[in-house]
């Protein structure tokens, strides 16, 4: 009997040795990756995904927001493009296959096509974004929103922790960051955009499945909370004088947590993944304290419900402990969904190498939700074990990779009619 992977037309060896390979630059431990956005490291992966992108047919160049595309013509070269992406940096402590699925699957596609002697109709561009993960300068999607002229004011001067603007590390890369508006493509330009990442979730290995069609995707809201008080010494300030930021800030964490939780059946999900105290020393009162808020939910209504009760909440706690509390916005995007047609392709498709694919919401943001502003866009997601990503532990078998890119290829070829 025939097996799924027998019908395959794309080169599943040839992608499982390319993901293995990539995964050799900036590896920590066995199966960990550190690929800063902008580094020297992810340079080097750039240059060896640009020399798989040559093999494939594909002309290469860096844009000036640090983007990597791949291009083959199609047989109308000003036809509007038909773009596949995701992104080759990675997590501080990431794994092998965040974004680096995407942009391997989609060169593997081409490949496939130049191979087999097949001339799109449109253009294909195959593209590594610039800065999706957002860890160094505390801002993501940044190449994403670089090309459809989504990038706010101050954005250049974002440091890292180690004080380098993003202006700075723009040209070390190599590009020109005084000429951002360069690499707008204009309106109109990109017919599509497709996308292929692992589910990061752990829904695909509960139905025993190796692909999903992703409905659309959840708008992230992130948030720094400032809060103010009062330093002072811990031994003498009596505990009714005092103003401790971090008792405000616990309390109002805690706060977050339960207004989050308060409808079991919602899709809506909040965290605070980062905090710092100041001075932070153990026998200060905490004079000043500073985290995050990362908000999400595909119910735009209900997300904005929930901004509005933390806000309420946040001030009454900081009156309560005698202290002030600021909000600053840092990223608000609005969840966003799949085009049905595209949708209807990737599920003809899956249903032609005989699988039954679900329907998914994808949490995660990516840079398929930026390119949902200017173009219809379509998510194919990989099982993912366990669902754990952004860890070393990250996994996907060369099995369901290969399937997921084959189902991406198909995609491509009926995307183009
Ligand atoms: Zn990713």
């Amino acid at each position: 009997m025939k097996t799924i992977l027998d019908q395959l037309t794309i080169n599943k060896n040839r992608l499982s040795q390319n993901i293995e390979q990539l995964a050799e630059i900036g590896k920590i431990g066995e199966t960990g990756v550190c690929r800063p956005t902008l580094s020297t490291v992810e340079k080097k992966a750039f240059e060896l995904v640009s020399k798989w992108m040559e093999d494939a047919g594909m002309t290469t160049r860096l844009d000036n927001c640090g983007n990597l595309f791949g291009r083959i013509e199609g047989k109308d070269p000003d036809a509007p493009v038909l773009m596949i992406g995701s992104h080759l940096d990675s997590q501080p402590n990431g794994g092998r296959f965040d974004g680096t699925a995407g942009v391997l699957s989609g060169i593997e596609a081409v490949a496939t096509m130049t191979e087999k002697g097949i001339v799109p109709d449109r253009p294909i561009e195959v593209v590594s974004f610039c800065d999706e993960e957002g860890w160094r300068f505390n801002k993501g999607l940044f190449g994403s929103r670089g090309i459809i002229g989504k990038l706010d004011e101050g954005e250049l001067g974002r440091v890292d922790k180690d004080g380098v603007t993003r202006e700075q590390a723009l040209r070390e890369f190599g590009c020109n960051p005084d000429k951002l508006s360069d690499s707008v493509y204009p309106p109109g330009s990109i017919h599509s955009f497709l996308e292929l990442h692992i589910e990061q979730g752990p829904l695909l290995e509960k139905v025993d499945q190796p692909v999903g069609i992703v409905t659309g995707i959840a708008g992230p809201l992130w948030l720094t909370v400032k809060v103010k008080g009062f330093a002072g010494h811990a031994g003498t300030v009596p505990m009714y004088m005092r103003q401790d930021a971090l008792v405000g800030a616990s309390e109002m964490i805690l706060s977050f947590n339960e207004l989050v939780k308060r409808d079991s059946a919602a899709t809506t999900v909040g965290t605070v993944g980062a905090l710092n105290v100041s001075p932070a020393s153990r026998n200060v009162i905490p004079e000043e304290v500073e985290f995050t808020i990362d908000l999400r939910d595909i119910d735009l209504d209900r997300r904005n419900m929930c901004e509005y009760d933390l806000r309420e909440n946040f001030k009454q706690i900081a009156e309560k402990h005698n202290v002030t509390v600021e909000i600053i916005e840092d990223q608000n995007s609005e969840p966003s969904f799949c085009a049905g047609w595209i949708k209807d392709i990737i599920r003809s498709e899956c249903q032609h190498l005989g699988l039954d694919a679900p329907n998914l919401m994808s949490g995660a943001f990516h840079d398929s939700l930026m390119l949902s502003n200017v173009c219809d866009y379509g998510m194919i997601f990989v099982r993912c074990k366990e669902g754990i990503s952004h860890n070393p532990a990250e996994f996907a078998s060369n099995e369901d990779l290969a399937i997921g890119a084959d189902v991406l290829y198909r995609t491509v070829l009926k995307m183009m009619k």
